[in-house]
């Protein structure tokens, strides 16, 4: 397929890499990182998109991403497909879907599970909103970039289960490292824990597959002194997008709020800034109920 492939950084170069490696004809733009190997370069987003089947985005934010939609849009065939995979707010998804049918293409928010590691490896999970027809176009190279896609609805249907997954991944993940602490000042061992939590009731894919305690569990960013993984900052950015989106539909979510409340302060005022969100684990460690 002719690909377009706007934003080229951490994800997506090597999500447009992969669909180069496959085959597809892929000409990309991004005003600052380099294009990976098999991937053309465009002068702007405007002329990757031309001639393009389907225009895939992967940008920092919901604001930039009307504005390369504003560009984009116009530049486009009719009945191409302009599938967008960063990660927004559910009101930018579904504004740019009406522009894409005011312009006459189809548009779908397809953001990602799985970091840089599943961009690289192709192995990311697809969450999918918009219409049925255009999720058949783009599947074959959701498969490419990734292992799982499931189409969640109409448009921002998609963006809605990303910021649902990942308000209930940050609040099991800072529960899961407030019990290790608690735990310890409990003299309960580390690895002890481990084994009944993961095979209890209290068990998560926090728990389970992304431990937070060094040397404990599957390996994990805990092991490699909190690098990221998945950097407390991301985080931190989806609990404030699910807080946007629950604000907007008046929906209780305490957790949630007191979440991306933990992880503010973590971020903005103590050491959390470019270390994996389960660096919350010595955090608490530190912390006494003061
Ligand atoms: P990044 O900052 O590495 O890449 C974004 C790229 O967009 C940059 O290279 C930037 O130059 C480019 N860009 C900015 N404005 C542009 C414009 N007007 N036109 C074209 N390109 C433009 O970020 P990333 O880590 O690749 O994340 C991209 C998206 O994926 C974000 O929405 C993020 O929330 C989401 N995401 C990231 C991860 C992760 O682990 N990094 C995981 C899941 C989802």
């Amino acid at each position: 397929m002719k690909i377009g492939f706007v934003g080229l950084g951490n994800m997506g170069g090597p999500m447009a890499a992969n669909l180069a490696a496959a085959g597809h004809a892929v000409v990309g733009f991004d005003p600052v990182a380099t294009g990976p190997d098999g991937v053309d370069r465009a002068a702007s987003a405007a002329e990757a998109a031309q001639g393009a089947e389907v225009v895939i985005t992967m940008l920092p934010d919901g604001a930039i991403l009307r504005r390369v939609a504003r560009e984009v849009i116009p530049a486009m065939t009719a009945g191409a497909v302009l599938c967008d995979c960063s990660t927004v707010d559910v009101e930018s998804a579904r504004a740019v879907a009406a522009q894409a049918a005011h312009g006459g293409v189809a548009a779908l928010d397809a953001p990602v599970s799985g970091g840089v590691a599943g961009a690289v490896a192709g192995t990311l999970t697809f969450m999918v909103g918009g219409d049925a027809d255009a999720v058949a176009i783009v599947n074959p190279l959701l498969a490419v970039m990734g292992r799982n896609a499931v189409h969640c609805g109409g448009p921002g249907a998609g963006q809605a289960a990303k910021i649902c997954n990942n308000m209930i991944l940050g609040a099991t993940m800072i529960v899961t490292c407030e019990a290790f602490a608690l735990a310890d000042r409990l003299g309960l061992d580390r690895a002890k824990m481990f084994d009944v939590v993961s095979t209890s009731s209290g068990y998560s894919w926090s728990m389970n597959a992304y431990c937070p305690a060094p040397g404990v569990g599957p390996k994990s960013p805990a092991d490699n002194d909190y690098r990221p993984g998945f950097a407390a900052d991301l985080m931190l950015k989806d609990l404030r997008l699910s807080q946007q989106a629950a604000a907007a539909v008046d929906a209780d979510t305490p957790l949630g709020l007191a979440a991306m409340q933990l992880y503010e302060r973590f971020v903005e005022q103590e050491d959390g800034r470019g270390r994996d969100f389960s660096a919350m684990l010595p955090r608490f460690e530190r912390r006494g109920r003061g």
